[in-house]
C-alpha cells in the first residue's frame, strides 16, 4: 500500500449552500485538548452552550441543546420524538427539505398531509388553514423557514395562531435561517425548531441545535410508545444535558468546543448587526447579478439573504462554470437540486462567507468566466452595481 500523504485542503471560498467558511477562532477551538464528556469543564461548556443557543433561537425554552449529528439529525430528532404511528402531520413541500420531512414522517409511521407550492414559492396562512381542515386530528405542522434548495423565505409570524387553533404544534426547519435572518422562536409561537451548525453559524457540520417548548414536551411525555430511535430519544438525551448528567452517548467534544466559539462570535457581533450584514451583502450581490443579466429565481419579496438561487443564462454550461470558479478562483457555489438541476446556481452568503469582498470577488469571477463561455454582458457592470449598493447610492 502506498503511503498516504498529509492532508492539505485547498483554501476554498465557500459560497455554496453550506458548509460556509469557518472563522479561525472556531478552527482553533477544534484543535484544543479534549476533556471527558462528564468533566466539570465540559459540563460548564454545556451550560454556556445552552444559554447561547437560547439567545440565537430567541427563546427561554429549557430544552435547548445541540443534537450530535448534522441538520438532518435535528429534523429527525424533532419528528421521531413527537410522532407516534397514525399521527397526522401537515408538511409544506416546496423544495428538497420539505420532501425530506415527508420521508421521515412516513418512517415514523405518521400520516403526512402534504401541501405543495412551486419550488421557489412560499405558503400563505390560508393554505395551511385549508390543509388543517382536511385533517381529523392534526398533531404537527412542519415548515421550512429558509428553503436552501430554492432560496425561498417562508414568512412565519402569522402561522402559529392558525396551527394552535387547530390543536397542533408548529415545527420549523431553521437550518439555514438561524443566525442569518430574524428568527424569534418564542415571539412567533414556534413550538419546535431545529438547525445545523454549518450554515449561518459558520461552524463545521456535525451538530444540530434544537429547541422545544412545553407544549411539544407534553406531547413527548404523553407518548404511549417508545421513541423509535434510541440515539435521538430526547427523554434520554435531556438527562445528559440536564441536571442528572446521565451518560447516553459520548458527546462529540471538539464539535461542541467549535459550536461554543461560533456562538460567541455571533454574540459579539450581535444578532441585529449580523442580520443587517447578511441583508446588505445579499442586496449587493442581487444588484450585481441583475446588472450582469442574471435574474434571481425565488419568488419576489421572499428571497433569502443567505442563499441566492439564480437562473443560469441560456447557452451557458452549468458544470463547466462551477468547475472554472473552483479551479481558477477557489470559489465553490452550489448546483440546482431536483427540478432546478441545470436551471439554477445556488450562491450562499452564510455567516463568515457573507462579506463584501466575497460578493465583489464572485461578481468579477463570474463575469470573467461567463465571458469565456461566450456570454455577453457589460464589462464591470456587476461589480459597479454592487459597489453602488455598498455606497448607498
Ligand atoms: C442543510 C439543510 C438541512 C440538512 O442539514 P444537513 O446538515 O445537511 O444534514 C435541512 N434543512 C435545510 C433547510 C437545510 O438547508
Amino acid at each position: 500500500m502506498d503511503t498516504v500523504g498529509e492532508l492539505v485542503p485547498p483554501a476554498r471560498i465557500l459560497l455554496g449552500p453550506g458548509p460556509s467558511c469557518v472563522h479561525p477562532r472556531v478552527l482553533k477551538a477544534l484543535a484544543t485538548p479534549l476533556v471527558g464528556h462528564l468533566d466539570p469543564e465540559f459540563v460548564r461548556l454545556m451550560e454556556e452552550t445552552k444559554t447561547l443557543l437560547r439567545f440565537v433561537f430567541q427563546t427561554n425554552n429549557t430544552l435547548t441543546l445541540p443534537i450530535s449529528g448534522t441538520g438532518s439529525a435535528g429534523m429527525e430528532t424533532c419528528l421521531v420524538n413527537l410522532l407516534e404511528p397514525g399521527d397526522e402531520v401537515v408538511v409544506g413541500v416546496n423544495g428538497v427539505f420539505g420532501t425530506r420531512m415527508v420521508d421521515i414522517v412516513e418512517r415514523c409511521g405518521g400520516q403526512p398531509v402534504i401541501i405543495e407550492a412551486p419550488w421557489g414559492n412560499v405558503f400563505t396562512p390560508d393554505q395551511i388553514q385549508a390543509a388543517l381542515t382536511r385533517c381529523r386530528r392534526p398533531k404537527v405542522v412542519a415548515l421550512v423557514h429558509a428553503e436552501t434548495s430554492t432560496g425561498a423565505w417562508q414568512p412565519l409570524q402569522d402561522i402559529a395562531p392558525v396551527v394552535h387553533n387547530a390543536g397542533a404544534v408548529l415545527l420549523v426547519d431553521a437550518v439555514t435561517s438561524l443566525a442569518g435572518c430574524p428568527l424569534e422562536v418564542d415571539a412567533w409561537g414556534i413550538d419546535v425548531c431545529y438547525s445545523g451548525t454549518q450554515k449561518c453559524l459558520s461552524c463545521p457540520p456535525g451538530l444540530a441545535p434544537i429547541t422545544l417548548n412545553h407544549a411539544a414536551l407534553d406531547l413527548i411525555r404523553k407518548r404511549k410508545t417508545k421513541v423509535h430511535s434510541w440515539y435521538l430519544d430526547l427523554t434520554m438525551i435531556e438527562k445528559y444535558w440536564g441536571e442528572e448528567r446521565v451518560y447516553h452517548h459520548t458527546a462529540p467534544i471538539s464539535m461542541n468546543y467549535a459550536l461554543r466559539e461560533a456562538l460567541r462570535l455571533v454574540q459579539e457581533e450581535g444578532l441585529e448587526a449580523r442580520f443587517r450584514r447578511h441583508q446588505r451583502n445579499h442586496l449587493a450581490l442581487a444588484a450585481g447579478l441583475t446588472a450582469l443579466g442574471i435574474p434571481l429565481a425565488a419568488q419576489e419579496g421572499h428571497r433569502l439573504w443567505m442563499l441566492n438561487s439564480v437562473r443560469i443564462p441560456e447557452g451557458v454550461d452549468d458544470a463547466r462554470v462551477r468547475r472554472q470558479l473552483l479551479e481558477q478562483y477557489n470559489i465553490e457555489i452550489g448546483a440546482g437540486l431536483g427540478p432546478l438541476r441545470g436551471k439554477v446556481w445556488r450562491i450562499g452568503l452564510m455567516g463568515e462567507s457573507s462579506t463584501r469582498s466575497n460578493v465583489l470577488l464572485l461578481l468579477s469571477a463570474l463575469e470573467d468566466i461567463l465571458r469565456m463561455e461566450g456570454y455577453r454582458c457589460t464589462p464591470g457592470a456587476g461589480v459597479a452595481a454592487a459597489q453602488a449598493v455598498y455606497a448607498g447610492t
